[in-house]
């Protein structure tokens, strides 16, 4: 007979796993407003507006998430690697799951960042862009995008399709936020790349400066 056998379960619930979500984030990210939901079906969602990348996010949460999802089986498992065994004051073992299910994160872009990050890729292209102009969700008119190289840390690269383009731009921003972390100042030490006429911009928040 082993131990395991005398090892309680401690279950946490939806409702309380999604307080300690809160607790975690509020603690991470001070001043970014999160929304923590737990919805029917098993699933937490996470969101909030520019903040911290969502890889960020991830790395905060990922301990409560009980639930994994094997997208080429189309099969929800336990996240064993998330069963913690803790050690009560008398000696005893105790395993805790938080029933938070599958934890879904979904960064936004705000309207005010979503025009900064248009103008870097009118930047990058190096000539005007048709823009259709719905705020926060910003297309792409006229598709004739010439982007020179790909600005470092930004993973820009130019799609290669002709016609159509017409989210384009949207993706564009999202790829260029997806590496900024607008949680806390940025340090500037990720370095400069030229984007012409001698200017610059941080490779790490995208500021535009003269020198390198
Ligand atoms: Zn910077």
């Amino acid at each position: 007979m082993t131990t395991e056998a005398f090892v309680k379960t401690r279950w946490i619930s939806r409702v309380e796993t999604a307080k300690l979500i809160r607790a975690k984030l509020k603690q991470e990210y001070p001043g970014v407003k999160f929304s923590v939901r737990c919805a029917r079906g098993s699933a937490t969602y996470v969101n909030w507006t520019d903040g911290p990348t969502s890889a960020q996010v991830r790395a905060t949460v990922d301990e409560f998430e009980s639930d994994g999802f094997d997208g080429m089986q189309d099969l929800r498992y336990t996240r064993e690697d998330n069963v913690a065994l803790v050690a009560n004051e008398d000696g005893t073992l105790e395993r805790v799951r938080y029933l938070s299910g599958l934890i879904l994160e979904q960064r936004n872009v705000s309207e005010e960042w979503a025009r900064e990050l248009r103008d870097e890729i009118e930047e990058f292209n190096g000539e005007a862009i048709d823009w259709l102009d719905h705020g926060a969700s910003i297309e792409i008119a006229a598709f004739r995008l010439n982007f020179h190289g790909t600005p470092p840390g930004t993973g820009l690269a130019r799609d290669s399709g002709g016609g159509g383009g017409c989210n384009y731009a949207q993706s564009l921003i999202w790829q260029l936020a997806a590496g900024r972390d607008r949680s806390r100042p940025c340090d500037h030490g990720l370095g400069t790349y030229g984007v012409g006429n001698g200017w610059h911009r941080c490779a790490g928040c995208g500021l535009r400066c003269q020198t390198p």
